[in-house]
């Protein structure tokens, strides 16, 4: 092959990789635009709320379509000409026309029902949302009485393709409209339609109407990251920036995004940490740093060099977020507040210094002996004790790698879990190894907590560990190093097949490796070692118990979409299952997460006890638990408020062990 023969087809070869590239980047932004722009899909989400913007947005849309097509047939842009004929087709146009103004007005109905007579908790009212729904209102209104005379006095054959002006027409006939006033009302009205149509277009950057624009374009250029992946600081040791302490270093997608918000509050009315009374909301979050974005880089009323922290907020302020992420599964606009919490925490913990006391004493913990609880490295493997795990060193492989976790290592309730999993594996006869000393902290506490270094360095050492060793795929007990090695190691080179222990326990079970009793409907508690606290006596709680209600960790479910296998795992052990009214992606946090477990809180104000109630609501006797996090909060708030002896929390392999009696 001549060398010019091998450059074109390299040159192709490019090409093509780059067009595919290409398409791989924009398919999901096509995709977006059809299900979230055009679809109104999460809009949808909320009935009534969804019901009144999908038909204002599509009444809209096919208002200024049908008009834009209207203005091209009278020929007044030439060359561009649409010549409809006024045959069948023009009936359609005038059917759909009327149907798209009727929903507009419908729509304004049911908002200004919502806003004015409803009046939902989260949702504010400013000027702007009256004008634009009064604007809406008298833009479709006049339309239609335009038509209306139009209709009462020419009367043509097809009148009733345009129902709802027809019915205007039969109502002015019937008040008596004068007719001989028809052409002098008719041209005062079609200016007033024009002049209120202009008014709305201009005031669109001005009002929150600019959600028309911003919000669109913000669900097209968000980052494409796993819901559960934060952005890397690239390059940490030489960068200047390190996190964010001015409004200017927001990202312009950032900045974007402030002004796509369209204070709708769902964020608001799903958020743990506002539900619990705290003096904290994502919507409020937003709107003050969109508020700091327009003083300090467009109207200059403050610098924009204005530190946020000292003018905004207060430093406790974004360490009320558990970075639960129920506030961004929810935002119509895509809008995720947790980026800019976590870029705040990092400036506070890499920049200025200035950080709650229970932030730096965990930090110090992480940086001194390498986990969040601050204990001696050398009593990793102490909870294996007795139970033969197997420590794989360099160059030797197994099946399933088991990375144990700080949680499971360090803290003795959860130290328990992992015997307790890992006597299931051992009865499943799964190939399975741990690291042993060699495991560090994944990182994930401090990068929730705004330390990146911590975070790239621990992630680099256990890479550079897994490196070593063979296996085919890592198993986690902890949603948080689940989520971290899946979403968050590809950034720093680390690629691996991470499951959650409930995934590899559904697949053993369905697999026929695993047997679980059931039928009784009865769960001995504290029938093994694994349900026992410190010092109790398995006399004391061995007992049965029928209810248990499985609590989704925010990490597990809302950020990886795993659901159904602690589920089922539970329905397979016998137990009788019973659902909190929160569930699912709609679950509510514990307050463990985003560092919560390691922050000092009011009494009044802790989510886990808000959560607990929801247990208690459908009497639960056990709340299932599949996250060490979720596991501590639960045992918290059970103990501060002394109700051991009426509910218990226990992890779902805690659960699965009693049952198999291992
Ligand atoms: S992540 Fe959770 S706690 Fe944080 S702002 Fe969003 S809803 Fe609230
Ligand atoms: S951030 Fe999103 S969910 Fe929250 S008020 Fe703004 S648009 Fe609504």
């Amino acid at each position: 092959m001549s060398a010019d023969a091998v450059a074109s087809r390299q040159s192709s070869v490019v090409s093509r990789l780059t067009f595919r590239e290409w398409l791989v980047r924009t398919m999901p932004r096509v995709g977006d635009f059809f299900v979230h722009i055009l679809g109104q899909v999460r809009i949808l989400k909320k009935l009534y709320p969804g019901v009144m913007h999908f038909m204002i947005f599509w009444g809209v849309m096919i208002q200024v379509i049908g008009t834009i097509i209207n203005i091209l047939n009278m020929a007044l842009f030439l060359p561009w000409v649409i010549t409809a004929p006024r045959n069948g087709w023009y009936l359609g146009y005038e059917l759909v026309m009327d149907i798209a103004g009727a929903m507009i007005l419908l729509g304004v109905l049911m908002a200004a029902f919502r806003r004015y007579v409803l009046r939902p908790k989260t949702l504010e009212t400013h000027w702007d949302d009256t004008v634009a729904l009064v604007l809406l209102f008298l833009i479709a209104f006049v339309g239609f009485t335009n038509e209306g005379i139009r209709l009462m006095v020419t009367r043509p054959a097809w009148a009733a393709w345009s129902p709802v002006g027809n019915w205007t027409a039969s109502i002015m006939t019937a008040t008596g409209f004068p007719v001989q006033e028809a052409a002098a009302w008719h041209d005062a009205l079609v200016y007033t339609h024009v002049i209120l149509a202009l008014l709305l277009v201009g005031l669109v950057p001005f009002t929150k109407m600019r959600h028309l624009v911003n919000t669109p374009l913000n669900i097209l250029v968000r980052p494409r990251r796993e819901t559960g992946e934060l952005a890397k600081i690239e390059d940490i040791e030489t960068t200047e920036i390190l996190g964010v302490g001015k409004v200017a270093e927001f990202t312009s997608q950032q900045l974007l995004s402030f002004d796509a918000c369209l204070r709708c509050g769902r964020c608001e009315e799903a958020c743990p940490a506002n539900f619990s009374g705290m003096k904290y909301s994502p919507k409020e979050l937003v709107q003050m740093l969109r508020k700091t974005m327009v003083s300090g880089l467009m109207t200059g009323e403050t610098k924009p060099d204005a530190e946020i922290m000292s003018s905004v907020m207060s430093d406790e302020y974004p360490w009320q977020c558990t970075t639960c992420g129920a506030c961004i599964i929810k935002c119509p606009a895509f809008i995720n507040p947790v980026d800019e919490i976590v870029d705040l925490r990092r400036y506070q913990l890499l920049t200025s210094g200035k950080m709650p006391k229970s932030v730096g004493d965990t930090m110090r913990n992480m940086e001194r002996q390498g986990n969040p609880w601050g204990m001696p490295p050398e009593n990793r493997m102490a909870w294996a004790e007795g139970l033969n795990v197997r420590e794989l060193a360099p160059c030797q492989e197994t099946d399933v790698l088991f990375f144990t976790g700080c949680a499971a290592a360090f803290d003795e309730r959860n130290k328990k879990v992992a015997r307790a999993f890992v006597k299931i594996m051992q009865k499943a006869g799964v190939d399975f190894a741990v690291l042993g000393f060699d495991e560090t902290c994944c990182g994930e506490t401090a990068r929730r907590m705004g330390h990146e270094y911590i975070f790239q360095e621990f992630a680099k050492q256990n890479i550079e560990t897994f490196g070593k060793v063979k296996f085919e795929r890592i198993v986690t007990a902890c949603p948080h190093c689940f989520n971290t090695l899946k979403n968050e190691y590809p950034q720093m080179g680390g690629n691996y097949e991470v499951l959650h222990y409930s995934e590899l326990l559904d697949e053993l079970v369905k697999a026929g490796k695993l047997q679980l009793a059931v039928g009784s409907g009865q769960l001995a508690v504290g029938s093994g070692e694994s349900a026992l606290r410190e010092g109790e006596e398995p006399s004391t709680v061995h007992r049965s118990l029928s209810t248990v209600t499985y609590h989704d960790s925010c990490y597990l479910g809302r950020y990886n979409d795993i659901y159904a296998e602690p589920r089922i795992l539970l329905d397979k052990a016998g137990v009788n299952r019973v659902e909190m009214a929160r569930k699912g992606e709609n679950s509510f946090c514990c307050g463990g997460g985003g560092g919560g477990m390691w922050l000092e809180t009011d009494a009044n104000t802790r989510i886990n006890h808000r959560r607990l109630k929801d247990a208690l609501d459908v009497k639960a006797e056990v709340v299932a638990t599949a996250c060490p996090y979720c596991l501590l909060m639960f045992d918290d708030a059970i103990r501060s408020k002394g109700i051991g002896e009426q509910i218990k929390v226990m992890d779902i392999a805690e659960v699965l062990a009693a049952q198999m009696e291992v």
